[in-house]
């Protein structure tokens, strides 16, 4: 049976401070009662052992107060002097005159306070047995309504305290919960806005990737190491509106290969373009509007990638587990997916200025400045793995009188329609550029300048026979004439190999025009 309360984690006050000094006073009031008291005394020594106890007894709270004695044995035997000396004190200063049984009010509140329901109990009746023994000699039933009022007060008293201070334990219990629980939301806050931070802290690297394929990567590397997701997809949706996977991720494996969707698992994911905002479905089991990636999947969290209100596509996450995605999930994965789409734009007008600055306009081929560059790269590659290239010049013959003769918009339109003659005799390795007015260049990587050749005929060919038709009345024909120069035979630089293709195209001009030649 538990004897005290445990009072070790509590908010209620001590009271052992206040037992203390309650005590000293106590002990000024018997001394003073002792000393300087004008009853007449019939044994002094009796109570000079009381003043000695309660002296020792304050020593002993003292002690416990600063930690160096247990309390509740100080508490203990204070209970047990009070249960024996008040009595003595009550005997020996008038019985039923004496006031001293007022320190039993003391004693009943440390009592009531302390100890458990029934220990306390016990000490309230033994005190009342003490005060009845102690004025037993003095009692008559002229007295017995003082004594029970006496009595009486101390049970109520009793009660009281007991009452008060439980009541105030269970308020405090529940107070506590109620921190513990404060204390947990808390801790659990922190914990999410400390992931929602790297969450930010990563979405931010997106802004800075300029390419379609690093915005994928770093989006799939978010949403695999910090949103921990063991089965993700990033679905991207095409101009025509067909949504195909960008790249995937399940059983431990990335997929970075495009792949078309299924109409049949398109449902799900349409509604979300269409609504624009995020579903989660608890149990996807059987659902005939979404195929999973991972066949053991349950639940399923798709969130839109919108930018300026346009989507361009979709996140997915699953899990095995049924309702694993909460209102936590989609506000993380909104995150990701608004930083997804923002870079996926930057990254596609990225790609058109890029092109703005490589493409010539009029005939949609790469500009000289994008033909210096490749055909330096081109050249360096030829030479560390020995391998030949060459590089074909085509001019147009007599442009200058076809556009005095039709105009210069119809001269456009021959320039535009040239290139797209010239674009379908090459390959797609070789890079076909404006040279500048009416003159075109093409690399042709690992290709010997027989082969060239061959090339560069095949595009005069083709010119000649060619008939434009820039309006309904107009009917024209033109000839090119075809310059070939090749690495490693016509030169090291790449300087060379323009001069020398240059002298090879002045070299067919020279000999009539509607010609290849090689120097
Ligand atoms: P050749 O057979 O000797 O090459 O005679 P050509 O008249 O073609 O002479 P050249 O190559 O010097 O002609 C350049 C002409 O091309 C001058 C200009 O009128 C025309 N030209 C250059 N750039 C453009 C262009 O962007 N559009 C149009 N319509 N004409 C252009
Ligand atoms: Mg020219
Ligand atoms: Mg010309």
């Amino acid at each position: 049976m538990k004897l005290f309360l445990d009072r070790n984690k509590t908010l209620l006050p001590r009271v052992d401070k206040i037992f203390l000094l309650t005590r000293i006073l106590v002990f000024s009031s018997i001394s003073w009662f002792v000393f300087f008291g004008s009853l007449p005394l019939t044994d002094r020594t009796i109570f000079y052992y009381i003043l000695g106890t309660y002296g020792v007894h304050i020593i002993l709270f003292f002690l416990a107060v600063n930690e160096k004695f247990d309390i509740k044995l100080a508490y203990l035997s204070a209970i047990v002097y009070d249960i024996i000396l008040i009595p003595l004190l009550i005997i020996y200063t008038g019985q039923m005159d004496s006031s001293f049984y007022l320190l039993f009010y003391m004693t009943v509140s440390v009592s009531a306070y302390v100890l458990s329901f029934w220990f306390s109990f016990f000490v309230t009746l033994l005190i009342t047995l003490g005060y009845l023994g102690a004025i037993a000699a003095s009692f008559s039933m002229g007295n017995l309504f003082d004594v029970s009022m006496r009595v009486g007060l101390i049970w109520v008293y009793y009660f009281t305290i007991m009452y008060a201070s439980d009541y105030m334990r269970r308020s405090e219990r529940r107070l506590l919960k109620l921190f513990n629980t404060l204390n947990m939301r808390t801790s659990e806050l922190e914990k999410s806005q400390a992931h929602l931070e790297l969450i930010y802290e990563n979405t931010r690297i997106l802004a800075s990737i300029l390419e379609t394929d690093g915005v994928v990567q770093e989006v799939m590397r978010i949403m695999g190491n910090i949103l921990q997701y063991k089965a993700y997809a990033v679905i991207l949706k095409d101009k025509q509106n067909n949504y195909y996977y960008r790249a995937s991720h399940f059983n431990g494996q990335s997929n970075f290969n495009l792949k078309a969707i299924d109409v049949d698992e398109l449902e799900l994911i349409r509604k979300v373009t269409e609504m624009k905002e995020p579903i989660t479905v608890k149990n996807i089991f059987k659902r005939y509007d979404y195929i999973p990636l991972n066949k053991k999947s349950r639940s399923v969290i798709i969130v839109p990638m919108i930018t300026h209100g346009h989507i361009n596509g979709v996140l997915t996450a699953e899990s095995e587990k049924i309702d694993r995605f909460k209102e936590r999930d989609i506000q993380m994965l909104s995150v990701v997916a608004r930083s997804a789409a923002l870079a996926l734009e930057n990254a596609e007008l990225h790609k058109k200025t890029e092109e703005l600055t490589i493409i010539d306009e009029l005939t949609e081929t790469y500009n000289y400045r994008y033909f210096i560059h490749k055909l330096q790269e081109e050249k360096r590659r030829a030479m560390r793995y020995k391998l030949p290239l060459s590089l074909i010049m085509v001019d147009i013959d007599w442009f200058k009188k076809l556009n005095d003769t039709y105009g210069h918009e119809i001269g456009n339109f021959v320039l535009k329609k040239l290139s797209g003659i010239i674009k379908q005799c090459i390959r797609d390795v070789d890079i076909f550029a404006r040279y500048g007015g009416e003159e075109f260049v093409i690399i042709l990587p690992q290709t010997p300048q027989k082969e060239a050749t061959i090339i560069g005929e095949r595009i005069r060919e083709q010119v000649e026979k060619k008939v434009f038709e820039p309006d309904k009345k107009t009917k024209l024909k033109i000839t090119v004439s075809v310059g070939v120069s090749s690495f490693p035979e016509n030169g090291k630089s790449q300087e060379e190999l323009v001069s020398v293709a240059d002298q090879a195209l002045y070299r067919a001009k020279g000999e009539g025009r509607n010609l290849v030649c090689v120097i």
